[in-house]
């Protein structure tokens, strides 16, 4: 046998479960620094970040009970431990439920510390009883998995993350209610929980490798969400909603190899407000993006879900009509010019919208070119005295 292997298999559980600790001492630290980056985005980060440092507290007090004996004694250890094991896996359930935007269940967090370290206590220092100290800690994980089990499996997106996360956490959830069950029926009085037989060095790696995976679950999911985040800020414009001009070439793009695949035609309206410049010179900037919010309201309003809207900067819109080829098109400008006179918010200064309306007429075409074509006929609107809808020409 190479040194090696024999080495690794000779490594006893007190150095195992510290290199855990320390592990799961970095991934605190790295929750913490995503907190401190995105904390409106990312909810529960946080509570993870200290439930990993109460999980590291709570390994090295274990690791030093009968290790410093008259400076530390090993019942307070064992009671430090305890509270800091309590305090980790318990903030780990207030983080899954920020996450999953619930309120976090502070008095039953509380309820359980207390109740599980008066019991600690007692079954420590009243009347000794290994197995019922670890079945009531395991009892109390067993409640903090379970909420998380039921959150993520009821809230979690379809991704992986969120999968893998709702597997870890039910099968933590299971080990911990089979741990209970196992320290209940096994006898086990003595006092060193370290070298207590094999089925607790089972559960012992077992806990603390799965407190690590649960956190990388966390994480992955955290990066996710900010993915998620990042791709919609990307794609949007933040004042309006609607897509921006990076968005709008994106699903251009995939509309575009589709429909030419198919043969089918695709749309395109320039939507311009008309004197806005007016509007925000007479009611100020304020009032002027409250007019763009609305109109993006009513020009979404009066689109199909496969239609999209994007907003070009200033105060011009365009949109993307796939499968539409003129008369619905027109249909959908009257639509959205006809709203705008019924269904304009009255506290507004009234307003009205210049139109000009393209159809790829070969597949040739480029989106510059319809583009080019479609601002022409918006410009010929604006000509032709505004408020009004115009064709763009064969090109
Ligand atoms: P026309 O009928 O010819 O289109 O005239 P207009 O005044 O609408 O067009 P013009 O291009 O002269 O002015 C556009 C104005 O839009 C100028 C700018 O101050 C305003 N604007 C651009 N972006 C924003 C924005 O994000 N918020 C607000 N409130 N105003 C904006
Ligand atoms: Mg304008
Ligand atoms: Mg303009």
């Amino acid at each position: 046998m190479t040194p090696g292997p024999a080495l690794l298999f000779q490594l006893d559980l007190r150095t195992l479960l510290l290199m855990s600790v320390a592990m799961s001492g970095g991934m605190s630290m790295v929750m913490y620094s995503l907190h401190r980056s995105f904390r409106g985005e990312v909810r529960g980060l946080n509570r993870w970040s200290l439930g990993l440092l109460c999980v590291v507290a709570g390994g090295v007090s274990f690791a030093l009970n009968g290790q410093l004996p008259g400076v530390w004694p090993g019942k307070a250890a064992l009671l430090a431990a305890n509270a800091f094991l309590f305090w980790g896996v318990g903030l780990s359930m207030l983080g899954t439920q920020e996450f999953f935007g619930r309120r976090p269940s502070w008095g039953l967090f509380h309820g359980i510390w207390l109740v599980g370290m008066l019991l600690t206590a007692w079954w420590m220092l009243v009347q000794p009883h290994l197995g019922a100290r670890i079945a009531a800690f395991s009892l109390a994980a067993f409640i903090f998995y379970s909420v998380q089990s039921w959150l993520a499996w009821r809230e979690g997106v379809r991704h992986f993350s969120y999968c893998f996360f709702a597997v870890l956490v039910t099968a933590q959830a299971l080990t911990v209610l089979a741990r209970m069950f196992t320290a209940l029926t096994v006898d086990a009085v003595t006092e060193d929980v370290l070298v207590n037989g094999a089925l607790v060095n089972v559960f012992m790696a077992l806990a603390s490798f799965m407190t690590l995976m649960l956190a990388v679950a966390f994480l992955m999911m955290a990066m996710r969400r900010l993915q998620g985040i990042l791709e919609e800020r990307s794609t949007h414009d933040p004042l309006t909603g609607v897509l921006n001009r990076r968005g709008f070439d994106i699903f251009y793009n995939k509309q575009r190899v589709q429909l030419g695949r198919d043969g089918r035609p695709l749309s395109l309206m320039s939507i311009d407000l008309d004197h806005f410049k007016a509007i925000n010179d007479r009611y100020g900037h304020v009032v002027g993006d409250r007019v763009l919010v609305q109109i993006a309201n009513i020009i979404s309003q009066a689109l199909r879900e496969s239609d999209y809207v994007a907003r070009f900067g200033g105060e011009e819109f365009v949109v993307l009509l796939p499968d539409a080829e003129v008369p619905r098109a027109m249909m959908v400008a009257e639509r959205i010019r006809e709203a705008l006179r019924t269904g304009w918010d009255d506290q507004l200064p009234p307003c009205t919208v210049s139109i000009g309306i393209g159809t790829h007429l070969s597949r040739e075409e480029t989106l510059d070119g319809l583009m080019d074509r479609t601002d022409a006929a918006l410009y010929r609107a604006k000509e032709n005295g505004r408020d009004r809808v115009e064709l763009a020409a064969a090109p």
